[in-house]
This record gives structure tokens, C-alpha cells and sequence, in this order.
């Protein structure tokens, strides 16, 4: 089972690209200009801890199982 979930709130996303040009492995835009997980379960975080803690309007959780 893996150790982290990342989710996004998309309705509070500004769609400004800061996750997908720190973490483009994970992170990718959708067509109307969201951000969206390509993996949401992970077991390493990498650059993820980051995307989230960029994030301007703190729009990308991270649970821990
Ligand atoms: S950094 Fe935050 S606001 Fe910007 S695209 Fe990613 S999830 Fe959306």
C-alpha cells in the first residue's frame, strides 16, 4: 500500500503551472487550465513536498497514511 496521497482542489486552483514546472513527473494541465495528479498514491514523495509548498493558494494536500 502506499505511504502518501496527494489531491488537489481543483476548484481553488489558479492555474498558474508552479507544480507542473517543479514536478512535472507528477503533475500535469488539464485542457481548462487545472492542475491534476498523474499518480495520487505514491510511496516516496520526491519533488511533490515542494510543488505543494509552492503552491500560491495552498491548494495541494498531502495525506499520510
Ligand atoms: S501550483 Fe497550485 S495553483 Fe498553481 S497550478 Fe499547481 S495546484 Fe494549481
Amino acid at each position: 500500500m502506499a505511504k502518501y496521497k496527494i489531491t488537489i482542489n481543483e476548484e481553488e486552483c489558479i492555474g498558474c503551472g508552479t507544480c507542473v514546472a517543479l514536478c512535472a513527473e507528477n503533475y500535469e494541465m488539464t485542457d481548462d487550465n487545472k492542475a491534476k495528479v498523474k499518480t495520487a498514491e505514491v510511496d516516496e514523495l520526491g519533488k511533490n513536498e515542494e510543488a505543494k509548498e509552492s503552491c500560491p493558494v495552498s491548494c495541494i494536500k498531502i495525506e499520510e497514511f
